[in-house]
């Protein structure tokens, strides 16, 4: 089951702001009876705030989403804590409701139970009718702020039975996307020079004002964040596009612990610092994610162990690759003899060492987030050179 949001834009009227802010006052409410009892399960916290929350009025359904919203709060508190991260005691403040019960769309709008009795219609945008009315497509849930609507739709896909895979090889400027056959760039340089226009522009506010100066910084950095997300979207979905017509697999590395190398005290100067920290790596991986999931794509994420030495591993013969900074992103084989280049040579050995799941025989594992763990059916052509690539994967070497 695929999941994935559609949203517009949607003028408030007065009964909906109050309902939104009474929400908000349930979800409260029921935080601090979670707080007090110490329970954080959806179970226990409904049974122990479910009656104290009758005080409110309001249809009972937005009174269990509420519950449910508390829950997820807290759970996400109680996470923190185990990890060690500084909490506060959560609050929620802006105004916001969510709920999967009592709503229908009928003649192009949104019907919502405010009260009693009374139900809202919402107008639908062309384009949220258009998404929601593909087949297949059901709305699960709808969330209103202020002033956006957002439908979270599903979608029941089969999987595509890959017969190859492809691996994606994140960088700062590009993504490279290839397997042993053909290998592409998707220039991203943009988001680089988009990113330093930002920096330029926010600090070339000099009047010493901070709270100005936050608010210029914010708005900025929302523009920036807009823009790069167009051109990573451009990227991926011609991605996944290329994918499926190829059928091939899509593999990710995984890069987890990549923002520890470029930190304070790391011997790098504070603009390589910036620019290696704005990159936005985690959002392109979210990207080809959703969209693989949506058109039932299979995607492959390696596990840090066998991602390790994707970048300098010599795709021919498993030799340790030499890089110098002359050659820039060339990087040289001393047993081939050649030289390569350094994204394709990630892209290749991704896609192989995504291919080496399938040719073993335990069960590939296709992790989709929500912890659904799918297998791949179909054995792609193993084309994996024994001796180079399946020792390294199982004994990354220590040094
Ligand atoms: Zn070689």
């Amino acid at each position: 089951m695929a999941v994935k949001s559609v949203w517009q834009y949607y003028a408030p009227v007065g009964d909906v702001l109050l309902l939104l802010d009474l929400f908000r006052r349930m979800v409260n409410d029921s935080i601090r009876i979670g707080l007090l009892n110490d329970a954080s399960s959806l179970r226990k916290l409904s049974l122990l705030s479910y009656n104290q929350l009758s005080c409110y009025d309001s249809p009972g359904c937005y009174k269990l989403c509420a519950i449910s919203r508390a829950a997820g709060i807290l759970a996400s508190r109680k996470k923190s804590l185990k990890r060690g991260f500084p909490t506060r005691t959560p609050y929620a403040v802006r105004p916001l409701l969510v709920s999967c019960y009592n709503f229908r769309v009928k003649n192009g709008g949104l019907e919502v139970p405010i009260a009693r009795g009374k139900r809202l219609s919402i107008s639908l945008t062309k384009h949220t009718l258009d998404v929601i009315s593909q087949p297949g497509v059901k709305v699960r849930s709808f969330t209103l702020t202020q002033n956006k609507l957002c439908l979270c739709i599903a979608l029941d896909v089969p999987m595509i039975e890959c017969i190859s895979t492809v691996g994606v090889d994140r960088n700062l400027r590009n993504l490279t996307v290839g397997n042993d056959q053909e290998t592409r760039h998707y220039d991203l340089s943009e988001t680089v020079r988009i990113a330093s226009t930002t920096v330029h522009i926010a600090r070339s506010f000099k009047r010493d004002d901070a709270r100005t100066k936050a608010g210029i910084a914010s708005k900025y950095g929302r523009r920036r964040t807009a823009r790069t997300r167009h051109l990573l979207h451009n990227a991926t979905k011609t991605i996944v596009a290329l994918a499926v017509q190829r059928r091939t697999a899509i593999v990710l590395e995984n890069i987890q612990g990549i923002r520890a190398l470029y930190r304070k005290g790391n011997g790098q100067g504070r603009k390589y610092r910036g620019r290696m920290n704005g990159w936005s790596f985690g959002e392109a991986q979210r990207q080809i994610e959703y969209k693989a999931r949506w058109v039932g794509l299979p995607v492959i994420r390696l596990s840090r162990r066998e991602t390790r030495g994707s970048s300098v591993t010599c795709p021919r013969c498993g030799e340790r690759l030499q890089s110098d900074k002359k050659l820039k992103r060339k990087l040289w084989c001393s047993k081939c003899r050649i030289m390569m280049d350094r994204d394709t040579v990630a892209a290749v050995n991704l896609s192989r060492r995504g291919r080496v799941r399938f040719a073993r025989s335990r069960p590939p594992i296709i992790e989709a987030q929500g912890g659904a763990v799918e297998a791949m059916k179909g054995n792609p052509t193993p084309t994996v050179i024994h001796g180079v690539d399946a020792p390294k994967l199982t004994q990354p070497n220590k040094s």
